[in-house]
């Protein structure tokens, strides 16, 4: 009578191991391109790419540019390209979709989820390339704790990227192109959660410092906790966000790594 007994404390307690591990188990960004200089050892090159693990799948959020460049700069981190599993595309630019064909060459069967708009062709060689494609109008599940906003609309339509951390959500946006303040309003319409982290290209290069204040305002107003502008967001804006958010600024360039416990 006593073996089972053993057998059953054995099952309960590796149990209880497996739950907790994945509990503890950090959330893990990486920049892997981006135009702003972090790592002084990885190439900058104008575009963006955020390698994401720690969920249950790994993700990367945009390609950048150049599949050399981005293959390289993950060869450096000592991130293997063949463990990404699923890839989001933000919205069909070169500097956030050229890397995937050679991404895709690596390791073919990755999940591709892309706004539905995206041109034909293109989508034709995600498959060809032995992409799996998914193709996203509304909000959705990606994978456990990862979520697509769905296509939000403006001059140039994208979608954004949302990680559900324990320390609240963690937008990720690629240029942000239908404005980071129409983004910002359609994650809290979507999230029952604050935002912890705001980060990617905010696309303001060129705004007036004026309006720059005005959309820092509705950060805050909005409650963003802390912010990591980088890709297209411009020296001015990255400035005045580091200006009024001090230590919750999060400087972000190519080689950054942050993590949420
Ligand atoms: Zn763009
Ligand atoms: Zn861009």
């Amino acid at each position: 009578m006593k073996k089972p007994i053993i057998y059953l404390m054995i099952f309960i307690s590796s149990t209880i191991g497996v739950a907790s591990m994945n509990f503890l188990k950090p959330l893990e960004m990486t920049i892997v391109y981006d135009n702003n200089p972090y790592d002084k050892n990885l190439r900058t090159e104008w575009g963006f790419s955020c390698f994401i693990k720690g969920l249950s799948k790994t993700l990367l959020f945009d390609t950048g540019k150049d599949s050399k460049i981005l293959l390289s700069n993950m060869k450096k981190l000592e991130i293997d390209p063949r463990s990404v599993e699923v890839v989001v595309l933000s919205h069909e630019h070169k500097d956030h979709t050229g890397g995937l064909e050679g991404l895709l060459k690596e390791k073919p069967g990755i999940e591709v989820w892309v706004p539905y708009f995206f041109d034909s062709s293109f989508k034709e060689k995600v498959k060809k390339n032995g992409g799996r494609l998914a193709e996203v109008n509304g909000f959705r599940k990606i994978c456990d704790g990862a979520y697509t906003t769905g296509v939000i609309r403006g001059w140039i339509k994208e979608q954004s990227l949302i990680l559900d951390s324990p320390q609240g959500i963690i937008l990720m946006t690629g240029c942000a192109h239908p404005r980071i303040v129409n983004v910002i309003d359609k994650v809290k319409e979507l999230m029952d959660k604050d935002i912890h982290l705001a980060l990617g290209g905010f696309h303001l290069a060129g705004f007036p410092k004026k309006e720059i204040r005005e959309i820092i305002a509705h950060f805050r107003d909005a409650g963003v906790k802390k912010v990591g502008p980088c890709h297209c967001s411009g020296d001015e804006a990255r400035k005045l966000f580091e200006m009024e958010y001090g230590r919750d600024f999060v400087q972000v360039g190519v080689g950054r790594r942050i993590q949420i416990q």
